[in-house]
Order: structure tokens, then sequence, then C-alpha cells
């Protein structure tokens, strides 16, 4: 039976009106937890960009839209919020038959979706300009003012997190929006779109026009019109996104892949570890991009800490999404192709398997599972030491010392985030500040995910911060105004 999706999927909201893609083709989206079609949607392309920025614009220049003050900004982002928490079981449905995620972390990505509305509701009003000291005659003041109208491309991994943190922080600063989200996977996307407008968000505010990324992701990153571009994805498509915007001068904010540590030193609280070090890697079947996917740990206590995590990988349960287990399937066939390949190339090399998890009993069979698997001894410069895998697949490499551990941890093209498990007061903080990447964790992993905590990557992560009140300066431009008086 076709599951129920109680809207109109084949529509684009532009300028306030839902309307099919102007060359009325079409997608499918499909349910990774059995291979069946999900849903269609719209394959909005040039032509759709073309207007939603036109219509971007319009509510900025002549619309409700830009006549709003910022308090009136922060009330109507404050009612997108409560009634984003209301539906959360709704999108949490909704995101498990489109992304195959577990029904408990698709409500609790509903549930940031609305802390991140709620905390960029109560900021709107709060980020100002300053008066500068200057010369003798002269008053000189900043004003923070929004980009314009800001580009979002979105991935299929995290798609309400991402709006939240990009669009929610876009708006507050007064900017007109353009989503373009994934193709695999976009209903809670449209559905945020639905309930943003019933709470009252002014048309053209935001516009969503979802279709393929070389087509409708090309054209907006390239839209001459569009004034700052937020980009979530990997990073081949993100080096592409930079270059066309580049050809208009127009800033972009890169959000990109990782290869994240977690180090864990002899000192740690392991019991205390051990559930952080297993989830970070099978969350959202490992699809996440702040994933720690590399697990480095102090000789002395490595056999222990293997053989802990080995038994927590037996325990898990993946199946379904709508059956709510520990893990669901991967996205697509291609996603599932690419994790066997990695798959393949532990075992050509002969590296040791420290566990697998099994599939329940009667998954679906045009489902796209992948058992989970945690590598062990694997060599830092082996390609799945090296590379992202974006799947349950995790690597145990030991270490001895903290030089050893900073230069392993370290030695990636990637830069995003790092865990540290240690009781060391010193060494916390001569590793926190040694680590290259955006996020250090001490004794915890990713903190919850709170909204207030800025981030982004270095190196290959990509640049730019999202998240907390940095986000509000990166989507904002300053202007020096010099008054002279005498
Ligand atoms: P992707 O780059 O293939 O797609 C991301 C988005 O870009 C999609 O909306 C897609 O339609 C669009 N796109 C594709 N080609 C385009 C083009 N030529 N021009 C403009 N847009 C285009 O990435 P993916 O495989 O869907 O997502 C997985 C990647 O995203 C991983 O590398 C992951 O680490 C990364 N990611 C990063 C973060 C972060 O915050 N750093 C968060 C989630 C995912």
């Amino acid at each position: 039976m076709k599951p129920d999706i109680p809207f109109d999927t084949t529509q684009l909201l532009i300028g306030g009106v839902w309307r099919g893609a102007a060359s009325g083709a079409t997608l499918m989206l499909e349910n990774p937890s059995d291979g069946s079609a999900l849903a269609t949607i719209a394959r909005g392309a040039a032509a759709d960009i073309d207007a939603s920025v036109g219509a971007a614009r319009a509510a900025l220049d002549a619309g409700d839209w830009g006549r709003c003050s910022a308090a009136e900004r922060g009330r109507v982002l404050a009612r997108i919020g409560l009634a984003v928490a209301a539906q959360a079981d709704e999108l949490a449905r909704l995101e498990a038959l489109d992304v195959g995620k577990p029904l408990k972390q698709g409500r609790a990505d509903a549930l940031a979706l609305a802390r991140y509305l709620e905390f960029y509701a109560g900021a709107c009003d709060k980020i100002h300009g300053e008066t500068l000291p200057y010369l003798n005659g002269y008053t000189v003041l900043t004003l923070r003012e929004p980009h314009g109208v800001t580009g979002h491309i979105v991935p299929w991994n995290y798609p309400m997190q991402i709006v939240g943190r990009s669009v929610g922080a876009a708006l507050a600063m007064g900017n007109a929006c353009v989503l373009k989200p994934a193709e695999e996977a976009c209903l809670t996307v449209l559905a945020f779109a639905r309930i943003a407008q019933q709470a009252g968000l002014p048309d053209g505010a935001l516009n969503v026009v979802t279709g393929l990324g070389e087509e409708a992701g090309a054209a907006l990153s390239a839209h001459p019109g569009i004034d700052h571009v937020s980009f979530t994805g990997s990073v081949a498509t993100g080096a592409l996104v930079q270059a066309a915007a580049a050809r208009s001068a127009v800033p972009v904010t890169l959000e990109l892949g990782g290869k994240s540590p977690q180090l864990v030193f002899a000192d740690a609280d392991i019991d205390a570890a051990l559930p952080f070090l297993v989830n970070a890697g099978i969350q959202n079947a490992g699809q996440t991009c702040s994933a720690a996917s590399r697990i480095l740990v102090e000789r002395s206590v490595y056999a222990d800490v293997r053989e802990r995590m080995a038994a927590r990988y037996k325990a898990l349960r993946v199946g379904p999404a709508l059956a709510d287990l520990d893990v669901g399937p991967v996205i697509s066939r291609r996603q599932r192709d690419v994790i066997e390949h990695y798959l393949a190339l532990a075992r050509d090399s002969g590296l040791a398997v420290a566990a697998q998890a099994a599939l329940v009993a009667d998954v679906p069979a045009g489902g796209h599972y992948v058992r989970p698997t945690l590598l062990a001894d694997v060599p830092e410069a082996h390609a799945v030491a090296q590379q992202e895998i974006f799947g349950p697949v995790q690597v145990l490499i030991p270490f001895d010392g903290e030089a050893d551990a900073l230069a392993i941890a370290n030695g990636t093209p990637f830069g995003l985030v790092a865990g540290v498990w240690t009781r060391d007061g010193g060494r916390q903080l001569r590793m926190a500040r040694a680590l290259k990447c955006g996020q250090v964790f001490v004794n915890n992993y990713g903190a919850g995910g709170g909204v207030e905590l800025p981030f982004g990557g270095v190196k290959l992560s990509g640049h730019g911060r999202e998240k907390g009140f940095e986000a509000l300066y990166g989507f904002s431009t300053l202007k020096t105004v010099a008054i002279h008086h005498g």
C-alpha cells in the first residue's frame, strides 16, 4: 500500500504560490526501506530558479517581508518553530519514509529544526552594528544588513536540521531564501515550507525548488541575482558551486564532508566513552558529515576498547525505518554500492573485521541495507581510514602517546570535528588547540548538537560557520557609514 502523504508533493513554492515545474517534468522519490516508489516531485530547473530569485527579490523590495521589523521577523520565526514542534511526529514519519531514518532520529531532527527557529527568532532583534571612535568631527557607525537573496543547497541526510540552521539564520537576518533540497529526499522540506506559510511567513521570503543538482542546483549557484550561497554536501559539488558563484563574486559557505576522529587515551572514562564511540559511527546509518568514522585508541587500552565496541556492534538492530530500530537502510542502491566497495577494499587488504551487526530477520528485499562494520588495526594511510565512506563503517587505529595521536588525527584531507577522551586537564587543552578542525568535544561527542554551537570545517571540510550567533554574521554584511559633521 502506498504511504499516505498528506500534501501535493509535485509542487514548487515560488512567491507564495504552489505550482508544478515550468517544464512540467517530474522525478520519483524512493523509499529506501523497501525500494518502492514513494512520491512524485517536480523536476524544477533554470526557469523555476529564475522565477524564485525574482520572487525573493520582490519580497525584499516590494513585499511584506522586506517591510518586517526585526521583532516582527522574530515573531514569525517563533510561530513557525512552535508549529514544527507540534508536528514532530508527522515530520518524523515522512523522514522515515523518505530518508530511511529510524523514527526516533527523525523526531529528534524535527525538534532540532523547531529549536533552530526558536533560537533565531530570539536573535533577530539582538544583533546590531556599532559606533566607532574616529577623527574629531566624524561619527562613524556600522550597519549589519542582510545579503539580500540567499541560495540554500541542502543534502538528503539531515534535511530538517540543515534547513533549520541555514534558512533559519538567513531569515532571521532579513534575507529572502531560495531553497533547493536534494533529489533523493525532500518531503520534510516541502512539509516545512507549508508549515511556514501557514504560520504567516510572507510570500517570497522562502521559495522551494525541488529538482536535480546538475539542473536546479547548478542554476541556483550560477544565478547572477543571488547574493550569497550556503551549500551543504560533497566536496566535489561544493567546488562546482563555489566556482559557479565566483563568476558573480558571490560569497559562499561550504559545509562539506569529514573523516572525524575520536581519540581515546588510556586515562579516559571508557565506560562513559563507549556509547559515544559507537553511536557517532552508526547514527543515520553513518550518513552524517560529523560521523566519528575513525576511533584512535591508546595502545594499552586498545584491545579492551575493541572488544567492548565489538560487543555493542553485535547488539545493534538493523532494519526498516518505521520499525524504529538502531540503524535503518542507507539512502540508495548507489550509496550502498559505494559502502560495499570500501568493505571490499578492506577485505582485499586483509583488514580485520572486529564486528559486523546483523540485519533483522525480515528486511524487505528491495531495501538498501548495509551491515554496520567495525574494522580493526587499520593502517592510517588505507583508503578506509582516509576517505569519507558515508556509511556505518568505523575504523579502529592504535596510537602511542599524544604526538602520535595528533599526527594520525590531523592526517587526513578533512577537518570537521574531533572528540577527545581523557581525564588529564592539560592534555584536554593541548589536544583542543592542536586538532585541526571546526569543533572539538572533550569527554563527549557532539554535545547534543546544540544549535548555539558554531559549526563548520577547515581543509576539505569547507569554510564559513553555521549555527549559533556566528551564522548571523555569515548571513549578513557590514556597511560602514562615516558622517562628517565638523
Ligand atoms: P551532493 O554534493 O551530491 O548533493 C548535495 C546537494 O547538492 C543536493 O541538493 C544536490 O542536488 C546538489 N547538487 C548536486 N550537483 C550539483 C551541482 N552541480 N550544482 C549545484 N548543486 C548540486 O552530496 P550528497 O551526496 O547528497 O551528500 C553527502 C555529502 O554531504 C557528504 O560528503 C557529507 O559529508 C556532506 N554533508 C556535510 C554536512 C556538513 O554540515 N558539513 C552535512 C550533511 C552532509
